[in-house]
């Protein structure tokens, strides 16, 4: 009797462990590959779900077995080793299995959908265009530079889109195609050389070490800690043409925000074709082919933002995280992994190099650096020899402030300004102002599912909570009292404009901000704008922060910072600090040094002092140090189970059976705290609490997780909560 074929499977559920099924009554042995998508009964529906493994012995009595219904895919959509990657990530992370393999999948395909077709419209040459020889149409350089470009390529066709990316016209294309030169059809785009690729800026001393010493074939993990400007895109972009020479593919990751139309035009100049840009912002066809050109090969450099860290690529040779210390890299729900670290266990499994850029490491990269796991790469100047800004304090302690600046920065800001040159400010919350109350009675408006004031929007006249969303008129009387007499007491992005509009009333002003930047492409305007002077004074929140570089700015303000100087969170001076270092990065080049102006009022605290006399990397290693006293990460490895419930007793109850269960289970290696309210206790209608657990060791935590995490769903308690875990968590709340 030939042995029994039992397949098991992954299927997007909430639940640890995976399950298995019968092969489908018809199916063909030949396509049950792991990998591939199968349609399986679960519960009282079905599901869509990934093969993970051919079996032959069930874990449970085969008898009982279900059939799977249908195999969905010709072709396994995940390698073995990519399977092998997320398992790993579902038991570090401990995140059920099924949705781990879901989260990874373009969301047609986890839905059961059939892939998107990857054929494209392709121009080939005909027999007499390849005859042609491009030199002779000296009069038309649009028509001999695609001549030139198809002969190149290999089977000498190439998709529109490749060819449009070169700057091929469509006109030119049909001119050819009457001249009976050229001819469409439909194809795969293939790994085509390189058309006219902008060269690179010959690359300094400090970029040609960084370069050299990344050893490629071979796994390391590298940081490249360098400036803001001081040349680190250009370090990628020379590792990346290197390994792609070697025929290997190259993925790098970006933070939300850092993926800028720019960044994006930067890439492809210099790389030409078969870029796959992958993130959010795309339509989910389009997100889908650039996915399956990825795993199939096509697309040998993947750019993305967090999730395309999960992208199958057969032959990666090279991962690039940079601004690897931005928490969006790290999912904040769900499957609450961090891509940074994910992509340093990726590049092992391939044999590759992992490069983590940035001018502001995290403390937990600098660790790993000073331990010698990785290896530290410096970028010492900015390229093209501007001058770092010069940062100083600005005492606002005895000072009357004007919509919360200081007279010195408003003077600032005027010499700037008259100077011609352009000043950023930086402030760390939108809409108008954080408060509104009543001049007659205090009453404070409050957000009724949340502990938490709603701030008000006055533009579209909304008081707006910024923790659960929720959002209603603004009041023109007090709800309390009737008065009329309603104040704002604070100040948000939008105030600031108003106030500097009023002082400024001949100077373009850009605001960017969530709610200025909504819109598709407003961003993308607002920023032009900046480069070509329209505006000359900027405002904005974090948004500002990252990512861009404004050559023509001279001074940088920054408004509050204070709250990270004494902030609940162990990270909020890291934060601070690096939020100060990344703004202040934005400004100044070679003829026009920068200055920056932190408004303060604990300009003697030693953090600040450290970090504004002698820079980020001196303040982290005081960080270190406190970090290493007090036991904190990175010198303590920490996981948090949160639990929230609309009743205030749930939440304690759970997370109290659940201390008593982790003690039945630890060797009493892993500390528990707990459990505690979290920081904003009451938060869209639910109360929210925590449990924290911090080990020494990471092998002892991941030791207990292992056994209790699976073992929570069965606590009575459970049922009354919604709760989650997060292994190294990177926010308390
Ligand atoms: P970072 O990524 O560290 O912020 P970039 O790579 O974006 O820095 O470089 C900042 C600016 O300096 C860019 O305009 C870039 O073109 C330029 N640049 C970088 N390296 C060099 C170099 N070796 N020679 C000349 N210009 C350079
Ligand atoms: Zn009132
Ligand atoms: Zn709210």
């Amino acid at each position: 009797m030939p042995e029994q074929q039992i397949l098991r499977v992954a299927v997007p559920a909430p639940l640890y462990h995976c399950f298995d099924y019968l092969p489908p009554a018809d199916a063909d042995i030949e396509r049950l590959v792991p990998g591939v998508r199968l349609r399986v009964p679960f519960g009282r529906g079905e599901r869509c779900a990934v093969l993970l493994e051919v079996v032959t012995t069930a874990e449970m009595d085969g008898r009982r077995l279900k059939r799977a219904l249908a195999v969905l895919d010709a072709t396994p959509l995940f390698t073995p080793s990519d399977l092998s990657l997320l398992n790993w990530a579902a038991g570090y992370y401990q995140h059920p299995i099924g949705e781990v393999v879901a989260n990874a999948l373009p969301v047609r395909l986890r839905k059961g959908e059939a892939p998107v077709s990857v054929l494209q419209k392709t121009w080939s040459l005909t027999p007499c265009g390849r005859l042609q020889d491009p030199s002779a149409l000296r009069r038309a350089p649009k028509q001999a530079e695609l001549l030139a470009l198809l002969q190149a390529s290999p089977g000498q066709r190439l998709t529109q889109e490749q060819l449009q990316q070169c700057g091929t016209y469509r006109q030119t294309l049909q001119v050819l195609q009457q001249k009976g030169w050229i001819e469409s059809g439909e194809g795969m785009p293939e790994a085509a050389p390189r058309p006219s690729p902008s060269a690179s800026p010959p690359l300094n001393t400090d970029q040609q070490h960084a370069v050299n010493a990344v050893e490629l074939g071979q796994f390391g993990t590298y940081l490249l800690d360098g400036v803001t400007g001081s040349g680190k895109t250009e370090v990628y972009l020379a590792l990346v043409e290197r390994v792609l020479a070697s025929g290997r593919q190259a993925l790098v990751l970006v933070p939300e925000i850092g993926l800028t139309p720019q960044l994006i035009r930067r890439f492809e100049r210099r790389l030409g074709m078969g870029l796959a840009i992958l993130h959010s912002g795309l339509a989910e066809g389009e997100r889908e082919r650039a996915w399956h050109l990825a795993r199939l090969g096509q697309a040998s450099v993947v750019l993305g933002t967090r999730s395309a860290l999960l992208t199958p690529m057969p032959r990666l040779g090279l991962i690039v995280v940079d601004e690897e210390h931005d928490l969006s890299f790290k999912q904040q729900d769900g499957f609450r992994y961090s891509a940074r670290d994910l992509a340093v266990i990726r590049a092992q499994r391939s044999d590759c190099p992992a490069m983590l850029g940035s001018a502001t490491p995290s403390l937990e990269t600098l660790q790993n650096a000073r331990s010698g796991r990785y290896q530290h790469l410096h970028l010492t100047r900015r390229a093209g020899d501007a001058q770092p800004a010069r940062m100083d304090l600005l005492d606002i302690r005895s000072v009357r402030l004007e919509a919360g600046l200081s007279p010195l920065l408003i003077q600032m800001l005027r010499q700037t300004l008259d100077a011609g040159n352009q000043a950023l400010l930086f402030i760390n919350r939108r809409g108008y102002a954080p408060i509104m109350t009543c001049h007659a009675c205090g009453w404070v408006a409050q957000c009724r599912r949340c502990d938490a004031r709603l701030t008000l929007h006055a533009a579209s006249r909304l008081l707006w909570c910024h923790h659960c969303g929720s959002q209603r008129r603004q009041d023109d009387k007090c709800p309390e009292c009737g008065d009329t007499d309603l104040r704002t007491l604070g100040q948000g992005t939008e105030r600031v404009e108003e106030v500097l509009a009023n002082w400024f009333p001949d100077v373009g002003i850009a605001r960017i901000d969530r709610d200025t930047t909504r819109r598709k492409g407003s961003l993308d305007q607002l920023l032009n704008g900046i480069r070509n002077g329209k505006y000359s004074l900027l405002l904005g929140t974090q948004m500002l922060a990252k990512g861009h570089h404004f050559p023509n700015v001279t001074l940088v303000g920054i408004l509050d910072v204070d709250q990270g100087l004494f902030g609940a969170d162990f990270r909020a001076a890291e934060r601070m600090a690096q939020l100060i270092v990344q703004v202040a990065g934005r400004a100044g080049r070679a003829e026009k040094p920068g200055r920056v102006l932190i408004q303060t009022r604990h300009p003697d605290h030693p953090m600040m002092q450290r970090l504004v006399r002698q820079g980020y990397a001196a303040f982290a290693s005081d960080m270190l140090e406190e970090r290493e006293a007090a036991a904190f990460p990175p010198f303590s490895y920490q996981a948090l189970l949160r639990a929230e419930a609309p009743q205030e007793s749930a939440p304690r109850e759970f997370l109290e059976q659940a201390y008593a269960l982790a003690e039945t289970l630890s060797t009493g290696q892993v500390e528990l705290w707990g459990p505690v309210p979290a920081p904003m206790e009451r938060r869209a209608g639910r109360f929210r609490a925590h449990l924290l657990l911090q080990a020494d060791q990471r092998g002892e935590l991941q030791r207990l997780l292992a056994r209790w995490v699976s073992q929570l769903a069965t606590l009575k308690s459970a049922r009354r909560v919604r709760w989650s875990i997060d292994v190294d968590p990177q926010e308390m709340f």
